[in-house]
């Protein structure tokens, strides 16, 4: 297998060269020229694995030119760092349904499963690539990505890490965890904008062929931990196959039988991962993509059309406040294979803000087992306090779209076992849950830890407990101004 891209360019990649590069030169986003595919039998050898074996057989067959070996070594360093040993346990709900619980890594989102991983993965690709200039990683943020990528990329050698989060988009754990990152190669900036505005201005300055060159004369070269980056994405497909054999191991399914996933969207990445699960062999029935109001994902899956022309809301689940989702991308030339017409409705994105398959590539893409849902405040909020009444767990904002989406999904045909991705822990959106869960408001994040922990009996989490640590980055840019100031960073 090799990496090819999205667009016109006819450039072939291994996977450090394409993890390296993050966006593809044509502005397209790698993907394999041949999805891998595991036999069953194949499937049934993984079923007992430790989750760091299992990783590192999976990720041999996504990411050629790194060998089982080192994948292992990898995986087995990056997921140590995760608070339960099954990395991403299931959690069981009610009858034929659970909760994947993605949020046990060292900043309590889903983010960290990838990007724990990652700068291994790049810290091999420079090697491999004989490259000795200074990589430097730029993250468009919506909250969660931003600290999990400061974490994994803080003083790894060869490499600096810049996070732009939108000012007012994220909530005050989040900015608080971003801000009081420490590490000598670090640069955190919030931008006037929403996350749309934060990603077109990384976008632009992968883009500025100017930049680019002053930049290299100075020996540093760009690239990306958003899940544009194959090396980003690749690692989310592993807890789809943990989550289906540990229920195969429990007896709540026998091999073969298809598990629907139901999946909180933003930038259609972790859903994408799920299709790969799929694509690759793994006997997965229906993918749920669970959005909240900017519903614009639910829209195209049901009629076709890709539309950005609306409001951008912002609501208690920011990190999936998106109204362009890259990797749909990825999934276009899927059921395409064709860089043309791709890259003729992203040019109509770019140009209009919207697009349409048309019939016959919507009826493939329902044929693939999409569903599409969305949970509007009161629906999300009503969930959480429901879910919490009835069996005293907590879910949070996000994974609560996704539950409201799955019992939604559920009710109008088929009731396969169903895993809902549980991406991030209560205790980082705990104002919201508060709200949701019908209790006095706390004058900050911090205060409606505190009272979310009395509440429910449950601990915050030690890597959410940041009061007293000092707020290192303070500075604010327009999206006009993000150039200057990396420019600025990476070579004074
Ligand atoms: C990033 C994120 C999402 C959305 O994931 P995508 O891969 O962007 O679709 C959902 N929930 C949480 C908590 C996240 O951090």
């Amino acid at each position: 297998m090799e990496l090819i891209t999205t667009r016109l360019s006819d450039l072939r990649v291994d996977a450090p060269g394409a993890i390296l590069r993050g966006l593809a030169p044509d502005g397209g986003l790698f993907v394999p020229d041949k999805i891998p595919a595991f036999s069953r039998s194949e499937i049934e050898s993984m079923a007992a694995l430790p989750y760091p074996e299992l990783a590192s057989e999976i990720l041999y067959r996504f990411l050629p030119g790194f060998t089982r070996e080192e994948l292992l070594e990898y995986a087995r360093k990056a997921y140590a760092s995760f608070d339960d040993s099954a990395v991403t346990p299931l959690h069981t709900l009610e009858d034929g349904l659970w909760t994947m619980e993605l949020f046990h890594g060292p900043t309590c989102a889903f983010k960290d499963v990838a990007l724990q991983l990652l700068p291994y993965l790049l810290s091999a690709a420079l090697r491999k690539c004989g490259e000795d200039r200074t990589v430097a990683i730029l993250v468009a943020t919506s909250g969660d990505t931003g600290k999990a990528a400061l974490q994994g990329f803080a003083d790894v050698p060869g490499t600096r890490i810049g996070v732009f989060y939108p000012r007012g988009g994220v909530s005050d754990i989040q900015r608080a965890q971003m801000v009081t990152q420490e590490g000598d190669n670090v640069l955190v900036l919030s931008v006037v904008g929403n996350f749309d505005d934060a990603q077109s201005g990384v976008k632009k300055i992968f883009s500025d062929m100017a930049l680019k060159e002053r930049l290299e004369k100075a020996g540093v070269v760009f690239s990306s931990a958003n899940s544009i980056n194959w090396g980003r994405l690749v690692p989310q497909i592993v807890y789809y196959y943990a989550a289906y054999f540990q229920l195969l191991r429990s007896g709540a399914v026998k091999m073969g039988d298809p598990v629907d996933f139901s999946v909180p969207t933003g930038n259609f990445g972790d859903i994408l991962a799920g299709y790969l699960a799929k694509r690759s062999g793994l006997p997965v029935g229906r993918l749920i993509c669970a959005s909240n109001s900017n519903n614009v994902l639910t829209e195209f899956l049901q009629t076709g059309v890709y539309n950005r022309n609306r409001p951008f809301l912002l609501t208690m689940s920011p990190s999936m406040d998106i109204l362009l989702s890259s990797n749909l991308e990825r999934l276009l030339y899927f059921l395409t294979g064709s860089g043309e017409q791709v890259s003729r409705w992203m040019t109509e994105l770019g140009e209009t803000g919207c697009y349409n398959i048309g019939p016959e590539t919507l009826a493939r893409l329902k044929g693939e087992g999409f569903a599409a849902c969305w949970s509007d405040e009161a629906l999300t909020g009503a969930t959480i306090r429901g879910t919490w009444e009835k069996t005293g767990y907590l879910v949070d904002p996000h994974t609560a779209v996704a539950l409201y989406a799955a019992r939604q999904v559920r009710k109008t045909g088929g009731s396969a076992p169903c895993v809902v991705l549980s991406t991030a822990s209560p205790f980082k959106f705990a104002p919201a849950m508060l709200a949701s869960l019908g209790q006095q408001e706390a004058e900050n994040g911090f205060a409606a830890q505190e009272r979310l922990a009395a509440f429910s009996g449950q601990r915050v989490p030690a890597p959410l407990d940041l009061r007293g640590k000092r707020e290192r980055f303070l500075d604010c840019v327009t999206p006009a101004g993000m150039a200057s100031a990396v420019e600025k960073w990476l070579t004074e």
